[in-house]
């Protein structure tokens, strides 16, 4: 049932151990759960359900661990943290085959995940020795009715444990964006991998143990997010949750937790608006790259197409011609469009086709599936009583909403409860600037599909769509409190002079 290539110490038969305490161990339970390969629709690997003592056990050590890795000087936080990042980049090939067996994606792709996981781990290590070593000082006598008698220091401070909650589609990034930072601003993490996922997560988590991080400063308990997710996320030994998911699971998680800082990335509907003066073919390249890659299972993924009226026609006719070449079969392959990653998203998927068809919208190309594998299609001339106008697909489905003036389409943009990103696609950078003001998502492309990177960039989400803003940077000074020391002087005794 194992991969090949796998790293062996994680393996208990055909189980995927977890990680507690430095080592890989069998859970308790004596369960299992199945996680599926997409592609096949049958199970691929078996991961522990851990226990709740079991989770008990991991922020227990986290905790210890932790008090010791916040006096550990930066510059070994951040030598272990480079360390981790090359044994990951070579160490790409065993954690890309897990990629495509268990989410479905591109070879090609989740090779290119590893890599940039490496390179945000080093990133993080660099910038981490840049804004960790800063503090401030500050003097009492600018506020009113003080003397120069008070000075103040404060300096950044760890959390303590992280809860880092990575989803299914970028398991291993979304899980190192958390942990990176995490681990140099000094906190422990405790890791729960998506289902989906968990197998390459926990490879992923291998190499923090080749790099030799201490014993209990990082741990993966996997099991279903229904069967732990709400221990663990209310767990007092908890400091600070960092999820990545759907606005459902985000939205209960915020509600459950207790009074800790919170980092959620959640669901997006991002808008694509194009102008009438806008360069075509770069707008329909976008378009392509933007909505269909990895079968448009990403938060940034395009997920509306607001086209003004007069260009709609010669756009869609370009999208159409590239949509045609995009090759649809099984990650191994390398397609452009691979299974969707579960039989229900599937089905979801399906759902908003027939509404949109069965309301009257165009469906430029047959609606055709196999198992988990859906042929993109672009569903034209949709209106705001078709369900595909606002929900994520998390699939090859792009609907385009034609617009008579721009001001339509940032309403479109503005009244959704999703609002992760935009883009707008025009020759004239006064417009973009003037509509990307008015356009309320977390990020606005111009000229360029939605898109998370470089990840030093602020990325956040407004409304529905998240709390705070991750990057490196911010998810660093995130996962950090201020602490302050206030010397305190007599009153001064002597003037100058
Ligand atoms: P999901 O179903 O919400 O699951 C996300 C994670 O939460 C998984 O690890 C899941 O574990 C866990 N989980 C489920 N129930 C939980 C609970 N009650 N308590 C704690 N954890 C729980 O999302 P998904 O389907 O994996 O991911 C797709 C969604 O993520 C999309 O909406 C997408 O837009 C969003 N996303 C957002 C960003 C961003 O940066 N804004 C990036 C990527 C994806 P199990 O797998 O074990 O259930």
């Amino acid at each position: 049932m194992a991969g090949k290539g796998v790293f062996k110490e994680i393996l208990d038969g055909d189980v995927f151990k977890y990680y507690v305490d430095g080592e890989w161990r069998r859970s308790c339970s004596g369960q299992f759960i199945n996680v599926q390969n997409p592609s096949t629709r049958k199970p691929m690997f078996r991961v522990q359900a851990c226990t709740q003592d079991e989770v008990n056990r991991c922020i227990d050590s986290a905790k210890a661990a932790q008090k010791i890795w916040a006096r550990t000087p930066l510059w070994k936080r951040a030598e272990a943290l480079h360390r981790c990042a090359a044994i990951m980049k070579e160490q790409k090939a065993p954690i890309a085959d897990c990629l495509v067996k268990e989410v479905a994606k591109a070879l090609k792709d989740a090779v290119v995940e590893v890599v940039r996981s490496g390179d945000l781990l080093s990133y993080t290590a660099e910038e981490g020795i840049r804004i960790l070593s800063e503090g401030k000082f500050l003097v009492s006598d600018p506020f009113p009715g003080n003397e120069r008698n008070k000075y103040c220091l404060s300096s950044k401070i760890p959390l303590g444990v992280i809860l880092a909650i990575p989803p299914f589609n970028y398991p291993v990034n979304l899980a190192v964006s958390k942990m990176g930072p995490a681990l140099i601003a000094g906190n422990a993490v405790v890791l729960k991998p998506p289902t989906q996922g968990a197998v390459s997560c926990l490879h992923m988590v291998h190499t923090f143990h080749l790099a030799g991080f201490p014993k209990g400063l990082i741990s993966a308990v996997t099991g279903k997010g229904a069967d732990i997710g709400d221990f663990l996320t209310m767990h007092p030994g908890i400091n600070c949750i960092s999820f990545t998911g759907g606005c459902e699971t985000g939205i209960a998680i915020s509600k459950k937790a207790g009074m800790i800082p919170l980092q959620m990335e959640l669901g997006g509907k991002d808008s694509c608006i194009i102008l009438e003066d806008a360069d075509l073919e770069l707008a329909a390249t976008n378009i392509i790259k933007g909505g269909f890659s990895y079968s448009g299972q990403r938060c940034t993924a395009v997920k509306v197409v607001l086209a003004m009226e007069c260009i709609a026609d010669q756009l869609v006719c370009k999208v159409n011609a590239k949509l045609a070449k995009l090759t649809i079969g099984m990650p191994e392959d390398d397609c452009d469009i691979t299974p969707v990653i579960s039989e229900t998203s599937a089905n979801f998927i399906e759902g908003l086709v027939h509404d949109a068809r069965h309301k009257g919208a165009r469906l430029h190309q047959e609606w055709r599936r196999e198992g988990n594998l859906i042929w993109p299609i672009l569903i034209d001339h949709v209106r705001p009583d078709m369900r595909i106008a606002w929900e994520e697909p998390f699939g090859p489905i792009l609907p385009v909403i034609r617009i008579k003036t721009v001001e339509e389409g940032i309403h479109h943009c503005n009244a959704n409860n999703f609002a992760l990103q935009g883009c707008i696609f025009t020759r004239s950078f006064d417009k973009a600037i003037m509509i990307s003001d008015a356009m309320e998502s977390g990020t606005i492309q111009i000229n360029s599909a939605p898109g998370r990177g470089p990840d030093h960039f602020p990325f956040q989400g407004l409304r529905d769509s998240g709390v705070g803003s991750q990057g490196i940077t911010n998810s660093i000074n995130m996962m950090c409190k201020i602490k302050s020391t206030v010397m305190n002087f007599p009153a001064a005794t002597y003037t100058m002079g």
